[in-house]
């Protein structure tokens, strides 16, 4: 069976074609600057990578082109091949707890929720109808960045903020990156064949999320409201005191959007270092000796540390803590700075089979009180696996 996983921003589409069977991607690519002067797009399968500059005006436009290059290269002889559709969105609200077939209502509840992700819900919606215009009777699923996190109780998805901001305007706690979690989470299982596990999972990539995870469901996790709060981030501050706002805004004369903008894409990494706000070059920054970098990568760690601590609390009994995405798969020493801060609970690392970048590993050493592992998540064969499941039943 063939499932088409995507990934649809504002400007953007993320595709990947899977082979079911051997969960192979048979072509994957992206679709960049739709809508904007310079569109471009990228194609890979087998050793081939194609770029082609063109003018993609609209998503339907992407994906007529995508729908043509599928032919042309030979990846499927006719687009019934493709036997399902899988979507990544953003929010699902308080409605999702799961993935589900996208009908109309589902598309509606989408649009709706277009308040709590104003830049993604709706490029989903328009996605959605772009694939339903070019392939009318292929199932489509929905599969929902906040879903895994619905198992949340409501004594720690609440802020103690007036119960009518709750009861009016949705304000909870809603996390994201969810989908990613919860591949760690099935893979641990399938893994260490064990169903009961207690995960401390950080999902640490230029956005980054750490989730408790009891038996397999979601106990709490670092992302709030907006994805904006919990750990400090490439280029978002994470948790901050809200009062420092309007301080900033009136000593610099901002609009509250001027500075969430600050917040969210001049703070992190970036903000403290000055310099940049990918990991490697905080890496290279500390090892020159850099002092804001040193600074930024010391508060990094303080941050994780911080959630790990208290999701060790919460859990009672902690099996593994996971490392993934860019900075917990790729990162030797951000891996190691944060587990050394671990020593007092037992918590020890194998310096040589931390070693190693991108690949499942155990990585704690043989006394250690808990398990460290790194495990490369994969979104998008996650999203492909909830369609083909969805579609089979
Ligand atoms: P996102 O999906 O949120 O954009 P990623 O999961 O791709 O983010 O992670 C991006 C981060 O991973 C960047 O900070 C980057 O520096 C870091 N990263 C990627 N490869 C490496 C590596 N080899 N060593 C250290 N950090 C890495």
């Amino acid at each position: 069976m063939k499932i088409m996983s995507i990934n649809a921003g504002s400007s953007s589409l993320k595709f990947s074609l899977f082979n079911m069977d051997n969960n192979k991607v048979l072509l994957s690519g992206l679709f960049e600057r739709i809508g904007i002067e310079g569109s471009c797009y990228t194609l890979k399968y087998d050793e081939y990578k194609i770029k082609q500059e063109e003018d993609i005006k609209s998503h339907s436009d992407a994906v007529k082109i995508l729908m043509d290059k599928l032919i042309e290269l030979g990846i499927v002889n006719n687009l019934e091949e493709i036997d399902g559709i899988g979507h990544r969105i953003v929010h699902g609200g308080a409605i999702y707890k799961e993935s589900v077939v996208v009908t109309d209502k589902v598309l509606d509840d989408i649009i709706a929720l277009s308040d709590l992700a104003p830049l993604h819900n709706p490029a989903h919606a328009m996605c959605i109808k772009a694939f339903k215009e070019v392939l009318p009777n292929t199932p489509m699923v929905a599969v929902f960045d906040t879903a895994f996190h619905q198992t949340i109780e409501k004594d720690r998805y609440l802020y103690a903020v007036p119960y009518s901001w709750y009861e009016d305007y949705q304000v909870r706690k809603y996390g994201a990156h969810g989908t990613s979690h919860r591949y760690v989470s099935l893979k641990l299982k399938e893994e260490l064949k064990r169903d009961d596990l207690n995960i401390i999972c950080c999902h640490l990539g230029n956005g980054g999320s750490i989730t408790a995870i009891k038996n397999g469901k979601c106990i709490d996790t670092s992302m709030g409201f907006t994805p904006h709060a919990g750990i400090m981030m490439g280029t978002r501050s994470g948790d901050i005191d809200v009062s420092m706002v309007p301080y900033v805004m009136e000593k610099e004369g901002k609009s509250a959007g001027e500075i969430m903008n600050d917040l969210n894409k001049k703070s992190g990494f970036l903000g403290v270092s000055g310099l940049s706000s990918d990991s490697r070059d905080i890496e290279d920054g500390v090892k020159e000796g850099n002092e804001r970098c040193i600074l930024a990568q010391k508060m990094y760690v303080n941050s994780v540390v911080k959630y790990i601590a208290q999701y060790y609390v919460l859990l009672g009994k902690v099996d593994v803590i996971a490392f993934t995405a860019g900075i917990g798969e790729n990162s030797i020493s951000t891996r190691s700075d944060i587990i050394e801060k671990l020593t007092c609970l037992g918590i020890e690392l194998d310096a040589e089979a931390n070693n190693t970048r991108g690949k499942f590993a155990k990585i704690s050493a043989k006394n250690s009180s808990v398990d460290v592992y790194v495990v490369p998540t994969n979104e998008e064969l996650m999203i492909a696996q909830d369609t083909l499941n969805l579609i089979n039943r």
